[in-house]
């Protein structure tokens, strides 16, 4: 085979691993990001019950204000009572001080209900925050974890660099530039196999003069259809 062609498989399959390695890294920081994603529900789900529970103190001091004007106008219709003349006056002052008592008990009844609502929300807070616990210590440990497997692959990668710029160093600059050239477009898929005397990249079937050519391999021969570089894997050609 044509060095140059082999070079270029090579180089083309260095170059194919260094692309694979950007959804590794991504797939190892989804991993993380759900578990943050997980941490952030929960701090947002306990900042809205204690929000919930404020407005809720402020609901229950609004009655308790209430509750203080309301016993003040008990006070105002008892002294008024003392001092009633007729029974119309007598009666409108009855009636006031039922509906005032009614408010009284109203506001009362608000109030152990609301705080009610706010024990079960203090019971909340306080499953939330456990979990938090648990999952803040999830957080460390995948962080710890993702690190050593994105140093791990960071590593690889290196690996493959280096590689690629010890064949870059071998390669003829004019092959080089005739091959970022197609990747340029075909990326993944510059260099292709002939198989069935079909082009791998375009998936055309070739004529037998360039299929020769392919077989032959003493030049780089290019598809006819797509202009991907073609090469036939050994087991192709003794079929
Ligand atoms: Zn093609």
């Amino acid at each position: 085979m044509n060095r140059y062609l082999k070079q270029l498989i090579e180089l083309s399959q260095i170059d194919k691993e260094i692309d694979s390695f950007k959804p590794k890294i991504e797939a190892i920081n989804k991993e993380l990001n759900s578990i943050l994603k997980k941490e952030r529900d929960l701090i947002a789900k306990k900042e809205g019950l204690l929000e919930e529970k404020k407005d809720n103190k402020l609901k229950i001091r609004q009655h308790e204000l209430h509750i203080t004007e309301l016993s003040d106008k008990l006070k105002e219709i008892s002294k008024k009572s003392a001092a009633v003349k007729t029974d119309k006056e007598a009666k409108a002052l009855q009636l006031e001080e039922d509906i005032t008592k009614e408010q009284l008990d109203f506001a009362n009844e608000e109030i152990q209900r609301l705080q009610k609502v706010n024990e079960i929300k203090d019971e909340l807070i306080l499953e939330v925050e456990e979990e938090l616990k648990e999952i803040s210590k999830v957080v460390e440990e995948t962080k710890k974890e993702i690190e050593q497997k994105l140093a791990n692959v960071e590593k690889q990668r290196e690996e493959f660099y280096a590689k690629r710029e010890k064949l870059l160093s071998k390669i003829n600059q004019k092959i080089l530039e005739f091959y970022q050239k197609v990747r340029k477009w075909a990326g993944n898929t510059t260099v292709v196999p002939v198989k069935k005397q079909a082009c791998y990249g375009c998936f055309m079937r070739i004529n037998d003069k360039t299929f020769a050519a392919v077989i032959k391999s003493e030049d780089i021969v290019t598809c006819p259809h797509c202009g991907r570089i073609l090469y036939v894997e050994e087991i192709e050609k003794e079929e």
